[in-house]
């Protein structure tokens, strides 16, 4: 008996799993387009999605140097918030954290958007108070946050040690009930999939090495298959903002920094939020297959290597055994890095430049995929009508010269 089924079963898969069609297709170039994104990340298909679907431009190419959704959107942890504290970077995050919500049905795709909830702990007496003002700058702006005391964190995550024994005791948290996470790399072939039916080419293992320039103005992108043609161009490569600016010769105020994550063996549902603590130092989620999926802070050093130093995995590792002893008899199974992009005052640059036509999306640092969505949809109206978009008024690369910076390290917090 067992064996028939097993011969059946053999026989659906050969079946049924031919003549797949493609999510989308393989074009050749054009000659010119009236937008050539470059990057193929989360932020980069979600603006040719919203400039295709708000603004009805669709002779749109996206340039990818690799695969769809194989730089950061592959590599992050995926949790998602919305409790920054200032008025500007909250209304951003917000906004994005309103379209995740109806994402899945928007894209027809399922991106596995999942409203677990995020904790963020408070070990010192400073934490707590800094948790306070934010949760009710959030509260101000009609995003949900609480305040919780141990007991409540405790009962939230019965697995984490609340002891007052314990080197740095949890006194509390901030609990964001909409945060979550969701499938990262779902939401790049969401994206990708709704762009390409609306008219967008997706160019993949194409890089661009020149940005091509005539009077002040955009004219083009050379790319290691010959010269595209682009009315404006639409930098989204993160990472690699530094080295795009420069062929443009631009000069942004970020850093190249590698950031890293590590994902256990899978193990039975024992962990059904996100748990975050800046003074330990690491965050935690476990994913809908089983694996703790562990992050941190970025590596001291500037590079573009996808791969970070061991002792930031050791300290990680550290970190979350220290709330989670449990945790210590499970096993790791695999650890990579990516590469983020970071401004002095840890927001983004979603703006215009000098060059006419040349426009950069950067700068989300170790906290962009939460934002993919409001990211993509607020840069597509920016590029499409050549002034801000008024979300991203305030993220424009001019506030580095006028002093109006809004430094979000402490809601960055942990991996900054
Ligand atoms: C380990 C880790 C954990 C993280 N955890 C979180 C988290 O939990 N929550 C959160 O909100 N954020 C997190 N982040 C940050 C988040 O991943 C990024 O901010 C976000 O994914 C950036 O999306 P993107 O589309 O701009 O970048 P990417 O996905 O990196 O896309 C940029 C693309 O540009 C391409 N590119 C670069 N140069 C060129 C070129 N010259 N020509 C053509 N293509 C080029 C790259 O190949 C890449 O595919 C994390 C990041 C890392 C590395």
């Amino acid at each position: 008996m067992e064996k028939y089924s097993l011969l059946k079963l053999f026989k659906h898969a050969h079946k049924y799993h031919e003549n797949w069609q493609r999510a989308w297709r393989n074009p050749t170039p054009k000659k010119v387009y009236d937008v050539v994104i470059v990057g193929g990340g989360g932020h980069g298909l979600a603006t040719a999605y919203y400039l295709a679907k708000v603004h009805g431009i669709t002779n749109v190419a996206v340039v990818e140097k690799g695969y769809l959704g194989g730089g950061n959107t592959a590599r992050n942890t995926t949790i998602i918030r919305s409790n920054y504290l200032w008025d500007e970077a909250s209304q951003l995050y917000e906004f994005a954290l309103k379209l995740w919500e109806d994402l899945s049905q928007d894209l027809n795709f399922n991106v596995m958007f999942s409203q677990r909830g995020v904790l963020n702990l408070g070990h010192t007496l400073q934490d707590m108070r800094d948790i306070e003002r934010r949760v009710n700058a959030n509260r101000l702006n009609g995003i949900d946050g609480h305040v919780l005391s141990t007991a409540e964190v405790q009962d939230i995550v019965p697995l984490m040690n609340c002891s007052p024994d314990s080197r740095y005791p949890v006194l509390g948290a901030s609990w964001q009930p909409r945060g979550g996470t969701a499938r990262h790399d779902a939401v790049a072939w969401g994206y990708a999939r709704g762009a390409d039916a609306l008219g967008v080419d997706l160019i993949q293992e194409t890089e661009v090495t020149g940005i091509r320039r005539s009077n002040g103005e955009v004219v083009g992108v050379e790319t290691t298959k010959g010269f595209i043609g682009a009315r404006k161009v639409a930098c989204v490569t993160a990472g690699n903002s530094g080295v795009m600016a420069a062929m443009a010769g631009l000069r942004l105020p970020i850093e190249s920094r590698p950031l890293q994550a590590l994902v256990s063996e899978p193990v039975k549902p024992c962990l059904d939020t996100v748990v975050m603590s800046n003074a330990v130092h690491g965050y935690i989620s476990q994913s809908d297959k089983g694996d703790l999926v562990i992050g941190a802070g970025v590596d001291a050093y500037n590079g573009y290597g996808q791969r970070g130093s061991f002792h930031v995995i050791e300290h990680t590792v550290q970190a979350i055994c220290e709330l989670f002893p449990a945790f210590s008899r499970v096993r790791m199974n695999r650890q990579w890095g990516g590469i983020v992009d970071t401004c002095p005052d840890a927001c983004p640059i979603v703006s215009k430049t000098s060059v006419k036509g040349l426009y950069f999306n950067c700068g989300w640092g170790t906290g962009g995929f939460k934002a993919t969505p409001g990211s993509g949809y607020v840069f597509a109206d920016t590029v499409a009508n050549d002034r801000p978009h008024p979300m991203a008024e305030a993220f424009n690369i001019d506030r580095f010269s006028s002093g109006a910076l809004i430094d979000e390290h402490g809601a960055a917090g942990v991996a900054h």
